[in-house]
């Protein structure tokens, strides 16, 4: 909204000229309103775009053209709005990461029919006497007797007749007509439902955290605490207090799997289940959910990133939990952290925000050590349960034979683990069962036809798959380049494991769990809950095994490949293996039983190895940080990635190169390609990379800008910018 844009002409008396937003990739556009229906911003309306009705929202002054020729829009029946927090955050948020604001805007108005006013449902309770009624009208009254109200359906299926019957006695007056809300009420969470008392260091932490909800003012807080020190239930004392100030919190997590399990645990200490947000609700579920927001009948949301969107009526608190997840960068649509926009959403609404990790993010961990963030520590598992000892396995040494992944030691120590009673894990971050399938007469290499990536062999259904595209295709018998039958599979993925370990386990009961959708949505949870309820005694899985999860009995983890990183080029490499594996570790001996984690590798050496063996996080952090700062790396220098993608690979390779030119020469900034991305062709489509690092003092907003807007590019090139970038590919 500048203030310098020019005043509309000719508006006629009852009307005022306003830009509307709607979920579109459009800036705003003028319309007039009912000078009635000011104060506006915010207001949902109706509006015609290129011919079609649109909700769109009231978002601030016109651009400026003459309002004889603007059309009208017309506020929703109710006057349903959003909340100007919400709108300020969709401006900030569009204006960050270069998205257009229709499309961000889009993302909070994902199911419009919730700015409908809710339909109340029909019901019917016992009426005025019925004098004589028949047979069947009767069995509907004693039904009905109860005094309770039923749907015109459960009345009829109660009483075992038909519809018309129960319709008879609506018109006679026998039953009289009630209206029921939409939806059952949501049950309120009660912060004193039972209250945990807290270790020393815990208190510490929570009485922080309490006087900043009390507060009402944005503050961050980074809590910083190993795994089973208790973390959550020290944030929990925060949404209590929130709670009892009559505010709302918003709890966010990285994945769906997690929240399931996390429901039962704030039902625990709250009495009730908070309202769950997420992809997998149903619209009507939705629909209800973001209403109950709205009004502030909703207290308490669980979710995941796209929850920041919703219209909170009165913010009290913000938690991110597992802040160092990259689930929680969005890489589709609209691209952004859904952790540094929480930060902002808490800024903008004036409420304090938690940051929550066992190992946080550099960026987050830089910020803490500055004193930008307030630095909570919890140093103790509580309880008995102490930290695992790490061993590393030098697979250099020859362990084992060839084509086989479980190296001696990791075999003993899984006889003697399972001999004891107890549980184990494997992991591996690979899916299915080999990476590569080679012919071993000709080297040919199955790739995928529409992405430069290899075919992942899945042995149990008998397919090699595409993990970008989902293309799939049988095993062959024969090389389809030189027709020999000398096809060996490459490298193991977990599938592969299990194998190797049921052949020299073959009484022990094991599962696999991987997000794999291929082997049903739900193959994974139900692996989990076996393993919790132990009917199951080994667990091995990809990095969805070392999330979260509580098995008590698990004493032994095995880590396969510590050497899995990430692609060349991404300043996140080695943070992200140490998170991984520092997690994966988290799982081994979490009650009483102490627990013992060996990694397979072939760089003992590497300092990410070495901080793993010594439990030395912080001086493995303030290496990293050395080397980033170095490199003007994040969180000491800024980027930004610019995707370039099409169908024809020549042409989005020139529009790389014109980009590259027509880059501005500004000081402490440095723009490096047009490359070929890692996955140079993706989903059929041809791809090229550059990037734009700036030190910290650049607006790297207004340089993109400036760069971008002067340039035109093909139709049938698509460019995509992702400031921040976290995927390197
Ligand atoms: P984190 O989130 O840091 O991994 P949790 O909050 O899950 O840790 O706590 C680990 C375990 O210890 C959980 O089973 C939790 O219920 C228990 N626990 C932590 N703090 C307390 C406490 N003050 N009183 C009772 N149990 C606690
Ligand atoms: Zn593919």
């Amino acid at each position: 909204m500048s203030d310098a844009a020019p005043k509309p002409v000719n508006l006629p008396e009852d009307q005022d000229a306003y830009g509307v937003l709607t979920p579109l990739p459009l800036p705003s556009l003028d319309y007039l309103l009912a000078a009635e229906d000011a104060p506006t911003r915010g207001l949902a309306v109706m509006v015609d775009v290129g011919g079609r009705k649109r909700i769109g929202i009231v978002w601030g002054k016109p651009a400026g053209i003459e309002a004889r020729k603007l059309k009208k829009a017309n506020a929703l029946c109710g006057r349903p709005s959003l909340p100007l927090d919400l709108c300020d955050f969709i401006d900030w948020l569009a204006a960050y990461t270069l998205a257009p604001p229709g499309l961000v805007l889009a993302m909070a108005l994902r199911n419009p029919e919730a700015l409908n006013p809710p339909k109340p449902r029909l019901a019917y309770a016992i009426g005025s006497a019925e004098q004589k009624p028949t047979k069947a009208r009767a069995r509907v009254l004693a039904v009905a007797a109860d005094g309770l109200a039923r749907t015109a359906v459960d009345l009829a299926a109660e009483a075992g007749v038909g519809g018309s019957v129960v319709k008879g006695l609506i018109q006679s007056g026998g039953l009289k007509t009630v209206c029921l809300p939409e939806f059952p009420p949501q049950p309120v969470p009660d912060p004193d439902f039972a209250e945990t008392v807290l270790n020393p260091e815990q208190a510490i932490a929570a009485a922080s955290i309490l006087a900043d909800v009390k507060a009402q003012a944005f503050k961050v807080s980074l809590l910083d605490g190993i795994t089973g020190s208790g973390k959550t239930e020290t944030y929990f004392e925060a949404v209590a207090e929130a709670l009892r100030g009559g505010r709302q919190a918003l709890i966010l997590l990285p994945e769906i799997a997690l929240t399931v399990q996390f429901l039962d645990r704030f039902a625990a200490r709250f009495g009730a289940r908070p309202a769950e947000w997420h992809s997998e609700l149903s619209a009507r579920e939705r629909r209800r959910i973001w209403r109950a927001v709205g009004t502030g009948e909703v207290k308490a949301v669980v979710g995941a990133r796209s929850a920041l969107f919703l219209p909170f009526e009165k913010l009290g608190l913000i938690v991110v939990d597992e802040e160092h997840e990259q689930a929680y960068k969005q890489e589709e649509g609209v691209i952004y952290h859904a952790r540094d926009m929480a930060v902002i959403r808490g800024k903008i609404a004036s409420c304090p925000v938690i940051l929550a990790s066992a190992t946080p993010s550099l960026e987050s961990f830089v910020n803490a050590e500055s004193g930008r963030y307030a630095h909570l520590k919890l140093t103790q598992r509580h309880g008995v349960a102490e930290l695992p000892k790490v061993e590393l396995i030098d697979l250099r040494k020859g362990h084992g034979d060839p084509g086989t992944y479980l190296s001696p030691p990791l075999r003993d120590a899984l006889k003697n683990t399972l001999a004891a009673g107890e549980q184990a894990m494997l992991f591996l971050n690979r899916r299915g069962f080999a990476p590569l399938t080679l012919c071993e007469s000709c080297g040919h290499k199955f790739t995928c036809r529409h992405c430069s990536a290899w075919l992942v062999e899945h042995r149990k259904r008998g397919t090699l798959v595409c993990h970008h595209c989902g293309f799939e295709m049988k095993i062959p018998d024969a090389c389809p380049t030189c027709g020999e039958k000398h096809l060996i599979a490459c490298g193991p993925g977990v599938e592969r494991i299990a194998e190797e370990f049921q052949i020299l386990f073959p009484e022990v009961r094991a599962k696999i769990a991987s997000s794999d959708t291929l082997d049903g949505p739900n193959a994974m949870q139900t692996a989990i809950r076996a393993m919790q309820k132990r009917e199951i005694d080994v667990l091995i899985g990809t990095q969805v095994i070392a999330k979260g999860h509580h098995f008590p009995h698990l004493t032994l983890v095995g880590v396969i490949d510590g050497d899995l990183g990430g692609s060349d080029g991404d300043p996140r490499a080695r943070e992200r293996t140490f998170q991984l594996l520092h997690q994966v570790s988290g799982r081994a001996g979490r009650a009483e039983h102490p627990g013992t984690v060996l990694i397979q590798t072939r760089n003992p050496a590497d300092a990410v190895m070495q901080a793993l063996v010594k439990q030395d996080r912080d001086a493995f952090y303030r290496q990293e940080m050395m080397y980033r700062e170095k490199a003007g790396a994040p969180p000491f220098g800024r980027l930004a990635a610019i995707i370039l993608s099409g169908l024809k690979s020549d042409e989005v390779r020139e529009t790389g190169r014109v980009l590259a030119r027509t880059a501005p020469n500004v000081r402490g900034v440095k723009v490096w390609g047009p490359a070929p991305a890692f996955y140079a062709l993706l989903r059929g489509l041809a791809r090229e990379r550059l990037l734009v690092q700036a030190d910290k003092s650049v607006n790297i907003q207004a340089y993109l800008h400036a760069w971008l807007n002067k340039v035109k590019l093909s139709r049938s090139v698509r460019l995509t910018v992702d400031v921040d970038p976290v995927s390197f590919f």
